[in-house]
């Protein structure tokens, strides 16, 4: 079993409610854990390009465009549409549009890949699907081709030297915060598995700054302390962050993402949205 196989399964003992309706993040995971990467698939060494990069506030991303070939996703984006047509059949007719794109290789890892300001090549949607189930097909697909191609660079990336909202290594929109030791915010991407620091009080979405400007739902149960959902006035995005210092025993950030779907109804129903949705909204639309 790999590390968030095993975190999956003990979130679903902590929240067993959820084994069914989350029974396709598990399918998920299980693919990924099968998942090898092609021995190619990494970046060349190029730390001081790298730095330079960082330190000009643009993320690795153009390296992974031009690495990532659709050979590579081939298996892991067959799985992710299998899982996302089953959750959402309505998909169905949109997923096979995709797929022939896929096939012919009219449509390639670019239209899954983060962009500028979103997540795709396409503003609105690619070959039949739309901007959502597009975002959630990445979410399902690139992490570990993502993770393999950037593992070069993990090591020479100093926190200091990025205070922007998306991912330093794929460009990626936040997908979870943790909250570490003394307060501070860790961001996580869950296209590649990166992480980075964040400023406590600024939107990662549209990077308004200040208290006023934030809404911070919280679960009405006590035992579901330490965990909530951090909202943007301005931009309306969110995201749910948890408490480390009261969660010891909290997984990783893309598991606790997966695992907490209520606290993305409550965001959803106030009329907040998130980069890469949770299946409970795919579903609710
Ligand atoms: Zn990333
Ligand atoms: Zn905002």
């Amino acid at each position: 079993m790999s590390e968030l196989q095993e975190a999956w399964a003990d979130l679903l003992r902590r929240r067993p409610s959820f084994r069914d309706s989350l029974a396709v993040y598990g399918e998920i995971l299980d693919t990924w854990a099968n998942w090898s990467p092609p021995p190619a698939l990494a970046l060349a060494a190029a730390p001081e390009q790298w730095r330079a990069s960082w330190e000009g506030g643009v993320p690795l991303a153009a390296e992974a465009a031009r690495l990532l070939r659709a050979e590579d996703l081939e298996d892991l984006v067959g799985a992710a549409m299998e899982a996302l047509a089953r959750v959402e059949p309505s998909l169905g007719p949109g997923l096979q549009a995709f797929a022939a794109a896929w096939d012919s290789g009219a449509v390639g890892p670019t239209a899954l890949l983060p962009a500028r300001g979103r997540i795709g090549a396409a503003p609105g949607g690619t070959a039949g699907l739309g901007t959502d189930a597009l975002a959630f097909l990445a979410g399902a697909s690139l992490r570990p081709a993502l993770e393999a191609l950037f593992a070069p660079a993990r090591e020479h990336f100093t926190e200091s030297a990025w205070s922007l909202g998306i991912c330093p290594f794929c460009g990626g929109p936040p997908g979870f915060i943790d909250v570490v030791e003394d307060g501070r915010r860790r961001l996580a991407c869950h296209l590649c598995g990166g992480a980075w620091g964040f400023a406590k009080l600024r939107c990662p979405f549209c990077g308004v700054d200040g208290a006023a400007h934030l809404v911070r739902l919280t679960p009405e149960e006590a035992r579901e302390e330490g965990y909530l959902v951090s909202a943007c006035r301005e931009c309306r995005g969110y995201i749910k962050e948890v408490d480390r210092r009261a969660r010891w025993n909290a997984g990783p950030p893309l598991i606790e993402d997966w695992g907490s779907p209520h606290f993305d109804l409550i965001a959803h129903r106030q009329g907040y949205w998130r980069p890469i949705p949770s299946i409970v909204q795919l579903v609710a639309k």
